[in-house]
């Protein structure tokens, strides 16, 4: 059977980590979270290997030099990538893989594998403000860092228009059963 890859992106705070923690859960035989590599300092709780590879400015650029990356991007300042190895071994294991990355890196993705599917999740109604509320309420960022990220969230919004799909989270169990329902399309299991 064909494996393929999802790449999911949302701007921060979207609440796509929920989303996705609960879509894995559920559909953990036949998907694989990719794990990316990140030039960021791991959060409290974060463990390297798990949640990403946490790597040095120097490996980072030492890998883009080698080109092991299959997309990578710089975002809030910090870089974050994909390695090549990684989704071939996964492939290779027979499973379908998800990216969570954000937009520039999708769009590469899209650029290399025209196959990939793209699904965007959007935040319910106008946008922006709802998103710095959640940003707030996370209570993990200092004021620069949030004001970075609405200015990036309003980017990725402008990018979504490339993407296939469009899932808004107004619901947490809508927005997952319609990203189940565009994997099981996707796969021909509909
Ligand atoms: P965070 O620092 O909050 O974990 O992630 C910041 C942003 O980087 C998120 O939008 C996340 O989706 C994105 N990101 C995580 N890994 C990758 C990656 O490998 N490539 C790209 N392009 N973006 C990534």
């Amino acid at each position: 059977m064909n494996k393929k890859l999802f790449v999911i992106s949302g701007c921060s705070g979207v609440g796509k980590g929920t989303v996705l923690k609960e879509f894995m859960a559920r559909n953990a035989a036949n998907f694989i979270l990719s794990v990316s590599c990140t030039t960021r300092k791991p959060r409290q709780g974060e463990v390297d290997g798990v949640n990403y590879f946490f790597v040095t400015h120097d490996e980072f650029e030492k890998a883009v030099k080698e080109d092991k990356f299959l997309e990578f991007a710089q975002f809030a300042g910090n870089f974050y990538g994909t390695k090549k190895k990684f989704i071939k071994q996964k492939f290779e294991e027979g499973l379908n893989i998800i990216l969570e990355i954000e937009t520039q890196g999708a769009l590469q993705v899209k650029k290399k594998m025209p196959e990939a599917v793209l699904i965007f999740i959007a935040p319910p109604g106008a946008g922006v403000e709802e998103l710095e509320k959640r940003l707030r309420g996370r209570n993990t960022e200092d004021e620069e860092t949030i004001q970075r990220r609405l200015a990036e969230a309003k980017i990725e919004l402008e990018r979504s228009k490339q993407y296939d799909y469009v899932v808004v989270n107004d619901d947490l169990e809508r927005a997952i059963a319609e990203i189940e329902e565009i994997t099981r399309r996707e796969l021909g299991h509909a």
